[in-house]
């Protein structure tokens, strides 16, 4: 097995402003696991709350020796390997674990959703991220996306409900709320998803501060729509923490370390009579095709992450009308696109 990388930054289409931080571009590693004439693509991507960088992906990836292992199907061998090299590291590991599973669909000759028996017609709609801004941008950008059958709403500034009226005043789509931990009141968290529910709003992610467990269950006991896990939620023992406390978790390639440990969440979670979300990161659509292979599996998608960037360097699963639809390529289902342009801005290679 041949393995190589390269730094990517990802560019936003608008400046994009959840409850805590602005940004216009996003760090992500793409690597590349080569074995018999076949190539395997993962990614890994560092929104800044993750503590992640490019700098601390390349120097875990440089230490990790895939040389050792002849057969990339061994997979539970590997990424046991690679989960004991650190604790941390998360996005990291989900780079290699993507690559893996890419490169295991096209040794077998299959899209990944085909090796696990997932019927690719069951795939959910997707929503589309409107992240916080004046209300009048707000609406430019529902109005952009006009396509999507969904939206979710960033909440957790002084003009939230301003927010929701202004979109209100154009589209009546289903509307999820993430507020990104914003309110710390559990009263007032309450009386906030009362007035949510009366606009339509089909469920809430984290309303409150990741650890305020005890004020979650209370709300989530009360609340007329579902609550939703998203940073209290990293990795597969969460499922077990939060029953109870939330009513549904939001699943992510880069907390999860990949598709392997994200499946299991799926079944855990599934067990505990929890709800399921998938989402994403900033990412191209590499990880976002990878993620889109176990949506069939889940009670919504926000896997619109590819879509909010202007350079992807790869062509992948395809919003139809709003779903999600899968393509049947090998694999996680993905191509490169050969542009030189793009190619050339990628800012550095290693190989190992
Ligand atoms: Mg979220």
């Amino acid at each position: 097995m041949k393995f190589t990388y390269s730094t990517y930054n990802l560019q936003m289409q608008h400046t994009f402003t959840v409850s805590g931080f602005s940004r216009n571009t996003s760090p992500v590693v793409l690597i590349q696991i080569a074995y018999e004439g076949l190539v395997g693509y993962g990614e890994a991507s560092m929104p800044p709350y993750l503590g992640e960088t490019q700098e601390s992906v390349i120097s875990f990836l440089k230490g990790v020796d895939l040389a050792q292992f002849r057969n990339p199907l061994q997979i539970e061998e590997i990424l046991q390997y690679v989960e004991s090299i650190s604790p941390n590291n998360r996005a990291a590991k989900a780079s290699i674990d993507i690559a893996l599973h890419d490169l295991m669909g096209k040794i077998l000759n299959k899209p990944l959703y085909e090796i696990w028996g997932i019927n690719p017609e069951d795939t959910p709609f997707t929503s589309y991220t409107i992240g916080i801004d004046k209300p009048e941008i707000v609406q430019t950008k529902t109005k952009e996306a006009n396509n999507y059958k969904i939206l979710k709403v960033k909440l957790g500034s002084a003009n939230d409900k301003e927010i929701i009226n202004s979109i209100r005043s154009i589209t009546q789509v289903p509307l999820y709320v993430d507020a990104n931990q914003a309110w710390k009141d559990k009263y007032q968290a309450l009386d906030m998803i009362h007035w949510l529910d009366q606009k339509g709003i089909e469920l809430i992610e984290q309303p409150m501060p990741k650890e305020q467990l005890e004020d979650m269950a209370w709300l989530t006991e009360k609340s007329p729509i579902p609550t939703i896990a998203d940073e209290s939620f990293q990795r597969l023992d969460d499922v077990q923490k939060l029953k109870g406390v939330y009513s549904g978790i939001n699943i992510k390639l880069m907390k999860s370390t990949g598709l392997h440990e994200a499946r299991k969440m799926i079944e855990k979670a599934r067990k505990q009579n929890m709800k399921v979300m998938l989402g994403c990161m900033t990412e191209t659509s590499c990880a976002i095709s990878a993620a889109a292979q176990l949506s069939p599996l889940v009670d919504w998608a926000d896997l619109d992450g590819n879509l909010l960037i202007t350079n992807d360097v790869f062509e992948g699963v395809k919003i139809v009308e709003g779903k999600i639809t899968l393509n049947k390529l090998p694999g996680i289902g993905v191509k490169k696109k050969t542009s030189s342009l793009l190619a050339m801005t990628i800012n550095k290679r290693y190989d190992k």
